[in-house]
């Protein structure tokens, strides 16, 4: 097949039909058919210097793919019909190709060199079709490790990045041990993104593949209560603290302990052990009520999302910003991220079951009105962003633009604290890269980022496993010189 991107439109996953699919929460995503991800391949200009696997960040942006994924080469071996030879050269570089294939927000796209003139290549889309089809013909399989270090190392959180560091240390042959605090292994992926977006048999099958290739996983154990790090600094060889940065930022305007002000993660995984057979607390349920989520960003989309599907009377969204504009800004040359507005999936589906996008842009919440210490409303007023030629912003309030709007049930999602209060409240002090403050204690994931993307979660999850496995060396190298 030659390079089609003169003749091929982009096209990525087919959704399924949004009036089907609100009524489950089931993923709204669906498979390609293989002649169609070909296409999609063949547009790939494999041009001479690609940006998308180039990973690196410039200021706040990554540019490429974190993980450095060999996308070029995996696109020919698509067109060319090898799909084993294209699952290998994935599994290379992502230890976890069927969460970003279905929930990254896909940086490698937005440097794609076609991208320039052109839509970029569909990547995600193609990167899910290759995990897809691998796991359907079986060819993901557990890989046996039959060599053992002697070395054992407890990896505290089973996200991602604590997920990948486990998995990269066992299959170099050390003994790895994931504690968790939740009841069940997957951090954000199972208790966070919602099954819409990634069905959680999809992590439970990942996972049962890590603990068949020898990593045990203990769950309902809560580091700094349940044991404490010293303790595990005494048991293990080396201690990777991948905790996440779930701590979320409170509203801190009168009336937000109101009954029917809700932390938007409670909400989300309140919905999510629903789906597991749990009863949904009535606070958690927006069943007729109508539902405003305080917050721009993809948390509040997925708080959309799940209140339409619990029959919302009504959903609107706050977001501080502007809107984005429809094509890539001056400010945001390629290979940056273009930044365009886009109608993810929840909006998609807001605009179907309401026929309104829930977006409302420059909005300041003042108080939360109240009944009895029942939220019945929230007032607020409108904002201008001016940004000066430094590139700072300052949001000014407009006058008389005071607003109330009833509300039954509200979502918090502002966003996350930063992970060194929570990290420093269990006896962890982050100091340098993966390094803490302790010499067999390290960091990585969100817990040493802040709240990020899956895809640098992994990336995390595979640098301090390198991190940890060259201690050991000279842990190991250190016992034999001085016996
Ligand atoms: C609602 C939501 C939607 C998102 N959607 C996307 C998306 O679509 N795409 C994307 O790329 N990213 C998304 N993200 C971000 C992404 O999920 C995170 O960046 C990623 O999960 C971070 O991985 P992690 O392994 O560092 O931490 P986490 O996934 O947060 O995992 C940390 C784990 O550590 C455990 N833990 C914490 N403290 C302790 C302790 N003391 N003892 C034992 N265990 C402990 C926690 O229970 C948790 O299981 C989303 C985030 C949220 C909140
Ligand atoms: S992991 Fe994300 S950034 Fe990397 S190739 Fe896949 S979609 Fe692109």
């Amino acid at each position: 097949m030659k390079h089609n991107f003169l003749n091929i439109a982009r096209s990525t996953l087919p959704e399924r039909l949004v009036d089907e699919r609100v009524k489950d929460y089931e993923e709204y995503a669906t498979r390609m058919d293989d002649e169609s991800v070909k296409q999609q391949a063949a547009r790939c200009m494999d041009c001479g210097t690609p940006f998308c696997h180039v990973g690196d960040m410039i200021g706040q942006e990554t540019i490429g793919c974190p993980i450095h994924n060999y996308i070029p080469e995996w696109n020919k071996l698509v067109t060319k019909s090898d799909w084993m030879g294209a699952y290998h050269r994935l599994m290379e570089t992502n230890n976890f190709p069927e969460f970003t294939g279905r929930v990254c927000p896909a940086p490698c796209e937005g440097s794609c060199t076609l991208g320039i003139s052109e839509d970029p290549v569909a990547i995600k889309s193609i990167e899910r079709t290759i995990i897809d089809r691998a796991f359907e013909e079986g060819w993901v399989k557990p890989r046996p490790v039959h060599r053992r270090s002697g070395m054992t190392i407890a990896v505290v959180g089973s996200g991602p990045a604590g997920l990948a560091a486990a998995d990269q240390l066992n299959q170099l042959g050390h003994s790895v041990t994931i504690i968790e605090k939740a009841d069940e292994p997957g951090g954000l992926l199972m208790y966070g993104i919602p099954n819409m977006k990634l069905d959680k048999d999809v992590v439970r099958r990942r996972i049962r593949l890590l603990e068949q290739e020898g990593i045990v996983i203990r769950t309902n154990i809560e580091v700094g209560t349940d044991v404490t790090v010293e303790a595990l600094r005494n048991q293990y060889d080396a201690v990777i603290f991948a905790t996440g940065a779930q701590k979320q930022r409170t509203l801190g305007i009168d009336g937000d302990d109101a009954r029917g002000v809700e932390m938007a993660m409670d909400y989300l995984t309140a919905s999510m052990r629903e789906r597991k057979g749990e009863s949904l607390p009535s606070m958690y349920d927006a069943k007729d009520k109508n539902v405003i989520v305080i917050g721009g960003g993809d948390t509040g989309a997925d708080c959309v999302a799940t209140a339409i599907r619990q029959g919302a009377k009504s959903v609107v969204q706050f977001g501080k910003h502007p809107s984005k504009g429809l094509l890539r800004a001056p400010e945001k040359p390629w290979p940056l991220q273009p930044d365009t507005l886009t109608t993810d999936y929840a909006y998609a589906e807001s605009l179907a079951v309401y026929e309104k996008d829930p977006r409302t842009y420059l909005i300041r919440s003042n108080q939360i009105v109240t009944i009895e210490g029942r939220v019945t409303g929230i007032e607020t007023e409108r904002m201008t962003k001016v940004v000066n030629p430094d590139g700072q912003a300052t949001f000014f309030v407009e006058e008389d633009s005071i607003e109330t709007y009833p509300a039954d049930l509200i979502l918090v999602a502002i966003g996350f604290e930063r992970p060194e209060h929570e990290l420093r409240k269990i006896g962890v002090e982050k100091t340098t890269d993966f390094q803490t403050a302790t010499e067999n204690v390290f960091v990585a994931g969100d817990a040493k980022r802040g709240q990020s993307l899956i895809v640098w979660a992994i990336r995390e999850g595979r640098e301090v496993a390198e991190v940890v496995d060259a201690y050991l060396d000279t842990c190991k190298t250190e016992l034999k010189t001085s016996s």
